[in-house]
């Protein structure tokens, strides 16, 4: 109940697919989506094995309430050998693809090997077929959408597909459905292209039965209203998206500016959700038109936005007139204050790119930020660029740069290879800002210090989603810690990463969390579930999912030497705001982290704590 109780297992070298039943004694120890495919992951595959070689392995996983009634039940994740990172990768995204593929049948698609020449999985209900794609390949997510749904005519087939980013294996390509919705970090992309296969299109025509309709129904009805009546979910996040953040967060001295040089940026107000919403070129129009919800989200945080079309990047393009995926505050951040542009369409713009060419705009705009410091100062010149002049600031460096990267040619694929290695190539690996090789998202983690133990410790790299300490340490959810302060953080990050990778492992969306704890969550599970789901199950299950994550990047190969943080942050003090003066004090925290969790000094959960979790 709530599960298929079906995989889906495909293997593109030898053009063949199969069912299996789903394993339901790790359906009861791992829930779902993240924690159930991510189990599956590290059984099958060599944990040091080439991210983008035929022995990686790319799951498509939904969670037990993915498809249901439960508000924001649409989620779906993406579970590999990361890219970018080497690490274990999942990336959740919306949309509607995660429930058509319940419907067609199926918990999960394991996808393994390589196709011989790029094709399609085409799965309606139990009718799946790998289909020649060599028409649609070099092409956009949205020309790519829009031809296989006209092959099947079907328009309301839900797909999820690379761009030329992913086909060109961009470390930091992301896989795109539903036009705009992104299972977005750490090179899902790169895996799904190095396999040949351009999209996963799916049309499903059963439905999903739950153990208990009626205490189903009671359950998520209550939890509605829990979101309808919370003033970040039933009021700020529809109304101003997760942009809602920029201008508090540049108050709190928080926002990374210019590579991390600085906390605050002065143009934060022009790229923020006010100036979204604001009139502005001849026809008065704001950049956003109207939100937008996931299947079945009744916060609705999503953005449609449409660049001006006066502005120089689209003036004769008429293609990018049309309304798309507008900017979230993450994108916001990593295009405008990470670069030190404010310039509103010129970053809706390269969203709107990143979404059409399938790149993670955290990711790419931090590599841009990095290359300009690298440009400014005098490690790469206009002769490497290509003529590009990486100026902090500029707004055509911005988009030029955009436009490069998916194609992977010249500097876009030096670009494209991460910021790690970017930084690295070019004398200055202290430039980079990342973790495990990922690009840190838009908190800087000396006004936020919970934040800098999250990076730290975050399994797929530098991750703000694995523990959202930011809830916390600025918004008072669940109770009010201080920002500045190391003090109970490592309790604090764990507690976090606990609940996070069960909420990940249920099919419903984190962003619930501003509203819902456990407590509202758990009765939705165990009415819907076979077995009993409480809050202290669902703790349990979700740190032994952290610990089975840490056991895989462990066999990989990273050490406690990976839990770090860039230098910059540890010893460059904050120049503004109320952190000023402020670095972070890992030191401080990650020793308690490890004790806390039952790890050694090494950073290695020890026997007892695999025992106890039954790991
Ligand atoms: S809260 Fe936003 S991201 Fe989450 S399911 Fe709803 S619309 Fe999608």
């Amino acid at each position: 109940m709530a599960w298929m109780g079906q995989i889906l297992r495909v293997n593109l070298t030898e053009g063949a697919s199969r069912t299996e039943p789903l394993n339901m004694d790790w359906a009861q120890k791992y829930l779902g989506q993240r924690g159930l495919a991510s189990k599956y992951l590290v059984e099958e595959i060599d944990p040091k094995v080439d991210p983008l070689s035929p022995g990686n392995k790319l799951i498509f996983a939904t969670g037990p309430l993915t498809g249901t009634c439960a508000s924001t039940g649409g989620r779906y994740s993406v579970i590999t050998k990361g890219a970018l990172t080497g690490a274990i990768a999942c990336s959740n995204s919306g949309g509607y693809f995660g429930p058509e593929l319940k419907y067609a049948g199926y918990d999960m698609v394991i996808i393994e090997g390589r196709a011989p020449n790029p094709v399609y999985l085409s799965i309606i209900d139990d009718k799946v077929e790998l289909i020649e794609a060599s028409d649609i390949w070099g092409k956009s997510v949205w020309e790519a959408d829009a031809a296989i749904k006209s092959k099947h005519q079907d328009p309301m087939m839900h797909i999820a597909a690379i761009g030329i980013a992913g086909e060109n294996h961009v470390l930091y390509s992301c896989i795109i459905n539903d036009l705009h919705r992104a299972a977005g970090r750490s090179g899902v992309g790169a895996v799904m292209g190095s396999k040949n296969l351009k999209a996963v299109a799916v049309r499903g025509t059963g439905g999903v039965k739950v153990k208990d309709l009626k205490a189903f129904m009671k359950a998520t009805t209550d939890a509605k209203k829990v979101l309808a009546d919370n003033a970040v979910t039933g009021q700020g996040l529809p109304a101003y998206g997760t942009q809602v953040l920029m201008n508090v967060i540049n108050e709190a001295g928080a926002l990374p500016t210019r590579n991390s040089r600085d906390v605050q940026f002065e143009g934060a107000h022009d790229i923020s959700a006010e100036a979204m919403a604001e009139p502005r070129g001849k026809d008065h129009k704001p950049n956003l038109l109207t939100n937008q919800a996931c299947f079945g989200c009744t916060i609705a945080c999503g953005r449609i936005s449409k660049v001006n079309e006066e502005h120089y990047t689209v003036v004769n393009k008429p293609e990018y007139w049309h309304a798309s995926g507008g900017l979230e505050y993450e994108a916001a951040w990593a295009l405008g204050a990470a670069t030190g542009v404010n310039d509103l369409d010129a970053l809706t713009y390269a969203n709107f790119i990143c979404n059409e060419q399938g790149l993670d705009p955290i990711s790419f705009g931090a590599t841009v930020s990095a290359a300009m410091e690298l440009y400014e100062n005098g490690a790469i010149t206009a002769a490497q660029t290509g003529g590009l002049e990486l100026k902090f600031g500029s707004a055509e460096a911005l988009t030029k740069s955009v436009e490069l990267v998916g194609k992977a040619e010249g500097f876009g694929k030096e670009l494209g290879e991460g910021s790690a290695r970017l930084c690295a190539k070019y004398g200055h690996p202290e430039f980079s800002m990342t973790v495990k090789g990922q690009e840190f998202p838009a908190y800087d983690p000396r006004g936020i210090q919970g934040m800098g133990l999250t990076y730290a410790t975050a399994n797929r790299g530098a991750c703000h989603l694995r523990s959202y300490t930011v809830a916390s340490e600025i918004m008072g959810i669940p109770e009010k810690t201080d920002p500045l302060v190391t003090d109970g953080k490592a309790g604090l990050v764990k507690a976090f990463q606990d609940a996070t990778s069960a909420v990940d492992s249920s099919g419903l969306c984190v962003f619930t969390t501003f509203a819902w704890t456990l407590e509202d969550i758990a009765p939705q599970i165990d009415s819907a579930c076979e077995g009993s789901w409480t809050t202290d199950k669902l703790l349990e299950v979700g740190e032994r999912i952290w610990n089975l994550e840490r056991q895989f990047n462990n066999n990989a190969g990273f050490t406690a030497a990976d839990d770090k943080l860039p230098e910059r942050l540890l010893r460059d003090a904050a120049k503004s705001g109320p952190a000023k003066g402020k670095v972070n004090g890992l030191d401080k925290m990650l020793p308690e982290y490890y004790q806390l969790r039952g790890w050694t000094t090494e950073g290695v959960p020890t026997n007892e704590t695999l025992s106890r979790l039954q790991l």
